[in-house]
């Protein structure tokens, strides 16, 4: 969270300028809540929306909209080139071999659960193992012990320190000869923790077992590269990232996605259809059964396109500053604790508010009067909340059209909010 000495540029003029003008791209923030000017810091849960992407959404439906992979016909086939050609530009953002690579999902959860009831259900057995870690969203959590439950299984937990990262020296020890999969998120929604996943990935290869990552929060601040960092499959999706909802990505190997049989049945995904027999197909759309979200697909592209126009670099300069800004004055607040310090941190910073003792509810609701948008809760993480002790946090996560202007905002709302002054 430390600021970046290569950020002094961006608060000179044309820094200023530049982030302007990307503002200016997204309509939603140019509105009052409660009479005030929108600070959105929720982040996390969901991104506004550029205009480019809103823009190749009403492009889509305005002139290309038809069914794809089945019509004779002109529309058809331009909105198959347009699913196809976002598939394309999915597989060039993670650098993945090949296009089939690339499964669209409705979001992370359904990346989650599609991977366990296909190669979960094929691989893990009674007295197997499953590990994911205690930062998990519920999303890479449940399918998980769903599975476990239903086959005998056991899921496992790698655990955190106090400062909320993984206990890395721990991980070997909990690999054994009968984990069949790790599931690890890239960073916690929760904490910010930026695991070392390409660790994690390494530890469980060298023991032959398959990594999923959780990419929900790591693919919006950090970007990836799924050759690079080794992984089997890897998750995302698209409104955390600039793009609508309803629509993710599951990437997974080849050779891997090759060998799961399919999760949902119908059209599209099958090659013969018998009454006796079905014989289905190949990898991705073995996996994409139904009538595919084609617009939100080429919402998630433009978005894709619209994070490599501003550059992942700069996005993850800007937000670390943004991040650092925010830990330095809710540190400076008596009576704020932040939950969590982890070394390595990305998007995000969860706090209580201690005393006066107020509930995190209360918290966001006194912000919200203020136009100011964070998050209060367990984030979707109830374990992690318990191992930390604490019912839930107030979190603010940054993007990249945040502004340190917001964030001295937010600093001196909360501090009015805690009775603190100025
Ligand atoms: N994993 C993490 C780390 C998340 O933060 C989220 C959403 O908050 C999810 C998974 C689930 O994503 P979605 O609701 O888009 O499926």
């Amino acid at each position: 969270t430390r600021p970046n000495p290569r950020n002094a540029s961006r608060t000179d003029a044309r820094g200023a300028t530049n982030l302007a003008r990307v503002r200016s791209l997204f309509p939603a923030l140019g509105q009052e809540i409660h009479g005030k000017p929108l600070i959105y810091l929720d982040n996390a849960a969901s991104t506004q929306k550029p205009r480019p992407v809103i823009d190749a959404i009403v492009q889509y439906y305005e002139a290309d909209n038809a069914n794809v992979h089945r019509g004779a016909h002109a529309l058809s086939d331009r909105a198959t080139a347009a699913y196809e050609r976002a598939r394309e530009t999915t597989r060039r953002f993670l650098n993945a071999r090949r296009a089939e690579e690339i499964i669209f999902v409705r979001g992370t959860t359904e990346a989650a659960n599609l991977l366990a009831q296909t190669f979960g259900r094929q691989n893990v057995g009674q007295g197997d193992e499953v590990l994911i870690t205690e930062l998990e969203h519920h999303a890479n959590f449940v399918p998980w012990q769903q599975l476990c439950l239903e086959k005998g299984a056991r899921l496992r937990a790698l655990p955190i320190n106090e400062r909320g990262e993984l206990q890395l020296e721990a991980l070997d020890a909990m690999l054994t000869p009968r984990t069949k999969l790790v599931a690890v998120a890239h960073v916690s929604n929760a904490l910010g923790t930026v695991n070392p996943v390409k660790a994690v990935v390494e530890a469980a290869h060298r023991r032959g077992i398959p990594v999923f990552i959780d990419g929900a929060q790591g693919l919006p601040h950090a970007g990836v590269d799924v050759q690079e960092l080794g992984c089997d499959f890897y998750a995302f999706s698209g409104h955390k990232i600039y793009g609508p909802m309803g629509v993710g990505v599951l990437y997974g190997r080849l050779g891997l996605l090759e060998s799961m049989p399919p999760w949902q049945f119908g059209g599209d995904m099958v090659h013969t259809v018998g009454f006796d027999r079905t014989t289905f197909g190949d990898p991705p759309y073995r996996f994409e059964a139904g009538t595919p979200n084609v617009a939100g697909a080429v919402g998630l592209a433009a978005a894709l396109e619209f994070l490599e126009s501003v550059g992942r670099d700069r996005i993850a300069d800007h937000e670390a500053q943004l991040l650092g800004l925010a830990v330095q004055r809710l540190n400076e607040i008596p009576g704020v604790r932040i939950v969590g310090e982890p070394a390595q941190r990305a998007g995000v910073v969860s706090f209580v508010v201690d005393q006066p003792p107020m509930s995190a509810l209360d918290v966001g609701t006194r912000l919200d009067a203020e136009g100011i948008a964070v998050r209060a809760g367990n984030h979707c993480c109830q374990p992690l909340m318990g191992r930390l002790g604490v019912a839930g946090t107030v979190r603010a996560s940054f993007a990249l059209y945040n502004t340190t202007d917001e964030v001295e905002q937010f600093a001196a709302a909360l501090r009015s909010v805690v009775g603190v002054p100025p």
